[in-house]
């Protein structure tokens, strides 16, 4: 049987585009639909936007710390459109890159939506039938909505926070993961008086309870108000902004903008992959295998779609390892264990391996680590912050089970420290590292005392 192409992959994000380009680089012929603009969530409204959103934040902060090592620094302003306007440029760039590298590599894009019309049949938003070998579903996620929520359409989602006309002065945030928790940092860094609302009692689930209980620390001395414990019960327009009422006895809360962070739902509305025979779970997203194959043996999925690890370099190796093993000859799998992340919080967390309550429940022997401590730079200039290290060791094998860092550069430090967990080092392996002095990443090398020890068990 002779098919239009040899893949057809729906959506140019992260997994889709590297997926097509090296499959065309293997000498297959690739088509990829987008439908909104190259790059996907990442590039577009996620990853790239908001680490430049983080960034703009952080002036403010430095600037004030500057008088302390002499520095006269005179009034600061910020023009939210001009950094919009700059931020836009570059993600516009970014955004040509993507398609020109795909051209490049010989992959036919097509500008519009698709969905799946069989097993090995595509159809265009346009009317046109593709038929293809396979079908890689590259379609990521999209924000979750209360649909019950009464005023809900007065709120925005992440997709609608890059590109507001105007920097809301108050901006009350719903969530608690780690996309809340971000933009809080950012609107708190910018000068926005920032809320931020969770249903549970701490943000950041899931996090080492130390990191957690650190972040809200140091988050309360930015002025960021930690609303825990509470839901909407609804949004009104008022003259003066949205009115946002809550469920538990919270006073009501005015603000400029709500933003609704409140979890990612898999993009597979309307796909047409029930009727394909593509299997689906509870939320939506598709079943896979660990080579991304999922019910229908032509039809592969990768990324958020398939709600695993939710994170860019995820959905990039399950892309890769796809088009090697389909269309390159050499089998190999995405490996999902001990993934380094980072939250651009303010301060920074990064992130690798167990937590302590992760590791107790293993029942293995724990010694932990901790150390908390005024980062070198702020002794002078005065910011009352402080930086938390920790280490989650194996009480019998020594081996570092995890890392834990909540303070500047974490998510860089993270990313080193993740190697070395990943390699299975040991906590001896890391006292034989030579200390890096002055840095704060020293002390991962210095902790010598346990501050708690657990027995198996
Ligand atoms: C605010 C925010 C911040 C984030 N920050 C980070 C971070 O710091 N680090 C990190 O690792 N991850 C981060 N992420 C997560 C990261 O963006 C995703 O994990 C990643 O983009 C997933 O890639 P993907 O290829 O699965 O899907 P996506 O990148 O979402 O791409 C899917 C593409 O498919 C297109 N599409 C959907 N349906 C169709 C259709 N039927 N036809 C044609 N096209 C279609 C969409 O338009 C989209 O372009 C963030 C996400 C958000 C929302």
């Amino acid at each position: 049987m002779t098919f239009d192409v040899d893949l057809f992959v729906i959506g140019g994000g992260s997994g889709g585009v590297r997926a097509a380009r090296i499959a065309a680089t293997h000498g297959a012929k690739v088509m990829l639909a987008e439908e909104y603009r190259m790059g996907g969530t990442c590039v577009i409204r996620g990853c790239v936007p908001k680490k430049l959103m983080v960034y703009a934040s952080q002036y403010h902060e430095h600037f004030a710390d500057a008088a302390g090592f002499g520095w006269t620094v005179g009034p600061a302003t910020f023009d939210w459109p001009t950094f919009i306007t700059a931020k836009d440029k570059e993600i516009g760039r970014l955004e040509g890159l993507y398609g020109a590298n795909l051209v490049k590599a010989g992959v036919e894009i097509v500008a519009q939506r698709a969905t799946i019309a069989g097993p090995q049949a595509v159809r265009l938003a346009d009317g046109r039938l593709v038929t293809a070998r396979h079908i890689l579903v590259a379609t990521g996620g999209r924000p979750s909505s209360d649909d019950t929520l009464p005023g809900r359409d007065l709120a925005i989602s992440s997709n609608e926070v890059f590109h507001l006309p105007e920097q809301p002065k108050r901006i009350v945030i719903a969530g608690g993961g780690y996309i809340a928790v971000e933009f809080a940092g950012v609107f708190a860094g910018l000068g926005s008086e920032v809320t931020l609302v969770y249903r549970g009692s701490k943000i950041l689930r899931g996090f080492d309870e130390d990191v957690r209980d650190h972040l809200m620390t140091e988050y309360q001395k930015k002025g960021i108000r930690l609303v825990m414990g509470e839901v909407f019960t609804g949004l009104t327009r008022k003259p003066g902004g949205i009115a946002v009422a809550f469920k538990n006895g919270h006073a009501p809360i005015e603000a400029d903008q709500v933003l609704m962070a409140i979890g990612r739902k898999a993009n597979t509305a309307g796909l047409g992959l029930e009727a394909a025979g593509v299997t689906l779970g509870a939320g939506g997203e598709i079943i896979v295998d660990e080579e991304s194959r999922t019910s229908v043996p032509s039809i592969y999925a990768v990324g958020d779609v398939t709600d695993q690890v939710n994170l860019t370099p995820a959905a990039i190796r399950e892309g890769h390892a796809f088009a090697d093993t389909v269309f390159g000859g050499k089998r190999w799998t995405a490996d999902h264990a001990i993934i380094p992340t980072a939250v651009f919080s303010e301060p920074e967390i990064g992130t690798v391996g167990l937590s302590e309550e992760q590791a107790r429940l293993s029942g293995c022997a724990l010694d932990i680590y901790k150390a908390t401590f005024r980062p070198m730079k702020h002794t002078l200039s005065g910011r009352d912050t402080r930086m938390l290290m920790k280490l989650v060791v194996d009480g019998e094998t020594d081996k570092v089970l995890g890392v834990h860092i909540c303070g500047p550069d974490a998510g860089e430090m993270i990313q080193l420290a993740g190697i070395a967990v990943k390699m299975g080092a040991t906590k001896a392996d890391f006292d034989a590292t030579m200390a890096v002095h002055p840095t704060a990443a020293e002390e991962l090398v210095t902790m010598r005392t346990p501050s708690a020890r657990y027995p198996k068990g």
